[in-house]
């Protein structure tokens, strides 16, 4: 193996524990801890757990827990009306919407409930354009957790080759706006790219968000390139990314494993927006 791991853990301690330290001083400086309201709809297994470590970090950080759980059979009306209420609660810094919810409902009605400053998971038409342009705003969590690792290991952007592999807009198209503004000529690939290996080998910074199983392996990756993988996939024998490791490990200079990467980002980076969204409404900038 010739690539340097990235700790993803380590990183996302820090960051867990720079937000702890920054609500610490809110609320000496006389401000509110910031609350947090995860909002659950029905039983997903996967999405409970998603949602406790949520709700278990973010108090760790000495925020405030404002959990709602809804019936899997609940109508969009209400589902609507319980994030108004959130939506006025001046309690309630960050409010987010575990996806996927139910079928019958609008996700994306519900998500358009969520005030732009409120919108933590970063996901609103509002936060979503804000990015698109530039200007500043609150930032979906899994891209910004990508941006932050690259920041940690101090890998070059400006001028960089950057490929990213998925454009949803969950993780693929905000990744490639935030490493355009970071001054990297980006390539975005998606399921109808003609040669992707070919394209992704012209990266120094390949990002891989497809959602595909060990979709990318050593000969779609530059020597010493930076690859981040953000794929999760459960199988028999453990979890697994959108990166085949061990033969990418091989070829690339710095690499994300999977778990370990990129996963543990995510909730850190919830929790630095989470006290963003805090201040910003507590009039104490950003
Ligand atoms: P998605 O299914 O919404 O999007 C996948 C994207 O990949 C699409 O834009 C599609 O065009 C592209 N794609 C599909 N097949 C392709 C191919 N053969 N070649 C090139 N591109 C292809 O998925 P998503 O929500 O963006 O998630 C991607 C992966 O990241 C999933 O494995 C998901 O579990 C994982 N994920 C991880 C975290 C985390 O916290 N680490 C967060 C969100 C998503």
């Amino acid at each position: 193996m010739t690539a340097r791991t990235i700790d993803g853990t380590a990183v996302a301690r820090r960051v867990r524990e720079d937000v702890a330290r920054g609500v610490a001083e809110l609320v000496a400086d006389g401000g509110t801890a910031p609350g947090l309201a995860t909002v659950l709809v029905g039983d997903d297994p996967a999405s409970e757990v998603y949602v406790r470590n949520k709700r278990r970090l973010s108090t760790e950080a000495g925020m405030v827990d404002h959990h709602r759980h809804l019936p899997a059979d609940v109508g969009q009306a209400e589902a609507e009306a319980l994030l108004d209420e959130l939506a006025a609660d001046p309690a309630v810094s960050g409010i987010l919407l575990q996806l996927p919810t139910p079928k019958h409902l609008d996700s994306d009605a519900l998500v358009a409930r969520i005030p732009a400053e409120k919108d933590v998971d970063g996901l609103s038409t509002l936060n979503a354009g804000l990015l698109a342009q530039g200007r500043p705003g609150l930032r979906p969590c899994t891209p910004a957790g990508v941006m932050r690792l690259l920041d940690e290991y101090e890998v070059e952007l400006a001028g960089a080759e950057a490929v990213v592999v998925g454009r949803s807009a969950l993780v693929g198209r905000p990744v490639a706006q935030l490493l355009l503004a970071r001054n990297a000529t980006v390539t975005t690939c998606h399921s109808r790219t003609r040669d992707l290996a070919e394209v992704c080998r012209r990266a120094d910074v390949l990002v891989v968000a497809a959602g595909i199983p060990r979709l990318v392996g050593a000969d779609a990756v530059k020597p010493g390139a930076t690859v981040v993988d953000v794929g999760i996939h459960r199988g028999e024998d453990g979890l697994h990314g959108d990166v085949d490791f061990a033969a990418v490990a091989e070829v690339a200079g710095l690499l994300t494993p999977v778990p370990g990467g990129v996963g543990p980002m995510t909730i850190a980076m919830l929790l630095a927006n989470t006290l963003t969204a805090a201040r910003a409404q507590q009039g104490r900038g950003t």
